[in-house]
């Protein structure tokens, strides 16, 4: 998709007019390029770091419904998410895969269980499914025998999904590229262009290599720059903004945190769920690419984030605590944590006292032509792609209405269809890579169709990654391509030889550039991803 001299390639069509400029490359600048792509509109993305650096690679990895949204009565965000989790189920097969849930009642929780089993019928009507049941102490530990505390009382089973979002997100950036979308990483929005007063393009920098500048025009813009949406909504509104009328920040930023541990410590078959002992807040524990996930909190983040931040001491405990109040047997503790991961959301600052109460569901504002897009859920992209698209309406009247029901992921070949794709890895790799399964299976050298464990990732996609997927800086590669910085202990860092020897060659760096970025990575992993 990115090889070779890409992004001189994309570079240099720049200068014609666009239909559509799509600015913020998460989940929802990427849903949006890939609908606009298939409604046959001009249109290009462009994203200030790497694509999926912002909140799309720290989000639970959950494509759900979310009950947590029922028990604040968002029936409609919860109804549409099981929607699209359907959606994705189907189109992403061996990207999006089913994950069975327990959900564990405790005593002294403050919600009885009878409240949960209501909420699964409506989750599982909603789904068209009936895919939930109820079990005593015994039974939930025959599901999960670590759950081993005796305050335990009774639970559920059911089923949600989980993915690798910065994969979700790169899977649909491709496929909206393959229809001849354009997509540029490391490329700033540093002001909006108007003509008349309104919105008509972005003046943006690369900075990926030499600082340059362009002016890019299209017939509409969409800000999907979602905890950065303010300071671009600024932008548009600075006539307003000096005359003091008009404009206010809207968003409140909440920093959610999730500690990995190694699967050999908590190996989990399924996901569990309960309620915090300290504030009643729903935590997940799940099992994901390797390691066991813990997640989440849900806390005020003051200031506008560079792409990175990290989770606070008082996090990792609150999340620790919630660890040993399911599995008290186990004895973990903070010393057993391999790494951290934490994301900022934007949602819709009513000023309410407790975070957890504020709206999930996703906003749309048009001023002065800039139409922002914030907040929502990885689940929900599509939809969200698809009413920012009918809220552009007036600016591109020609493009067609895109239904509910089309598809979300372009289908994949038949499974036997693919070469020589060895049938453990086969739908894994074809989930993440599409028709290039094959292509990234005979790109390997001896001994790298082989997973990087703890981490399912082969090394075979390491260097297909470096030579096809735009990748700019290590980092690009070890946390979002594949998600070493999470998966392997210590980010992967004592593997870094033979990482080198895979990916220098096909990055073409000489030995400096590899030791500055190899430093970069390493103080990145320290900074944001590892344990306290
Ligand atoms: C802790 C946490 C857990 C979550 N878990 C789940 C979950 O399990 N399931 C689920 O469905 N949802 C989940 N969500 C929600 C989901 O992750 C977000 O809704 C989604 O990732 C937001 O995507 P986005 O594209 O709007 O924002 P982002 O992914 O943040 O993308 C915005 C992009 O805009 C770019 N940008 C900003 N300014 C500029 C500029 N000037 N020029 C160019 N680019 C710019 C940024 O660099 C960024 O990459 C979670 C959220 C959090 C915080």
């Amino acid at each position: 998709m990115w090889s070779q001299n890409w992004r001189e390639a994309v570079w240099s069509q720049l200068d014609r007019e666009f239909d559509l400029i799509v600015i913020g490359g998460g989940i929802t600048g990427a849903g949006i390029l890939r609908e606009a792509a298939r409604a046959g509109l001009r249109a290009v993305l462009f994203e200030q770091g790497d694509f999926a650096s912002g909140t799309s690679s720290r989000s639970s990895k959950l494509v759900h419904g979310g009950l947590r949204y029922l028990k604040n009565a968002q029936i409609k965000l919860t109804w549409e998410s099981v929607h699209e989790r359907e959606h994705l189920l189907k189109e992403g097969r061996g990207l999006v895969t089913p994950l069975p849930f327990v959900m564990a009642n405790f005593r002294g929780d403050n919600t009885p269980g009878w409240v949960f089993g209501l909420g699964l019928t409506m989750y599982d009507f909603m789904a068209l499914k009936w895919n939930h049941a109820s079990y005593d102490t015994a039974g939930l530990r025959e599901l999960v025998p670590q759950l081993s505390s005796p305050e335990m009382v009774s639970g559920f089973r059911y089923f949600d999904a989980q993915t690798d979002d910065a994969r979700l997100v790169l899977r649909v950036l491709q496929e909206a590229t393959k229809d001849e979308a354009l997509a540029l990483n490391y490329a700033r929005v540093e002001g909006l262009l108007k003509t008349r007063n309104r919105v008509s393009g972005v003046a943006i920098r690369d900075l990926a290599a030499n600082g340059r500048t362009m002016e890019v025009r299209a017939r509409a813009v969409v800000s999907a720059t979602g905890a950065w949406a303010d300071e671009i909504r600024s932008q548009a509104s600075a006539r307003a903004l000096s005359q003091g009328v008009g404009w206010r920040a809207r968003l409140r930023l909440l920093r959610g945190s999730h500690i990995f541990l190694p699967q050999s410590k908590l190996p989990l078959a399924r996901a569990v769920t309960f309620l915090h002992p300290a504030d009643s807040r729903p935590v997940y524990i799940l099992p994901w690419e390797g390691v066991t996930l813990v997640g989440t909190t849900d806390v005020d983040h003051k200031t506008i984030p560079a792409t990175d931040v990290r989770i606070s001491q008082a996090e990792s405990d609150y999340l620790m605590e919630a660890v040993k109040h399911a599995f008290p047997a186990l004895g973990l503790t903070q010393a057993d944590v391999q790494s951290t991961l934490a994301g900022v959301r934007a949602v819709v600052n009513t000023g309410k006292s407790d975070p957890s109460k504020e709206s999930r569901e996703f906003v749309l504002w048009n001023e002065s032509g800039l139409l922002t897009v914030s907040g929502g859920k990885l689940t929900t992209f599509r939809l969200m792609a698809q009413k920012a698209l009918r809220a552009l309406r007036l600016a591109l009247p020609e493009h067609p209405h895109l239904g509910s029901n089309e598809r979300v992921l372009d289908p994949l070949p038949p499974e036997n269809s693919l070469c020589d794709v060895p049938p453990e890895f086969r739908l894994r790799l074809m989930g993440r890579y599409g028709a290039e399964a094959c292509n990234l299976v005979e790109a390997a050298q001896p001994g790298e169709l082989q997973a990087m464990a703890p981490s399912p990732s082969l090394w075979a996609e390491l260097r297909w990654a470096a030579r096809n997927e735009g990748v700019v800086h290590l980092d690009d590669l070890l946390a979002r391509r594949v998600r070493l910085n999470i998966n392997l202990p210590g980010g992967g860092m004592v593997e870094m030889e033979k990482i080198r020897k895979i990916v220098q060659p096909e990055l073409g760096w000489n030995d400096h550039r590899w030791e500055q970025e190899t430093e970069r990575y390493r103080q990145m992993w320290k900074d944001y991803y590892s344990p306290f």
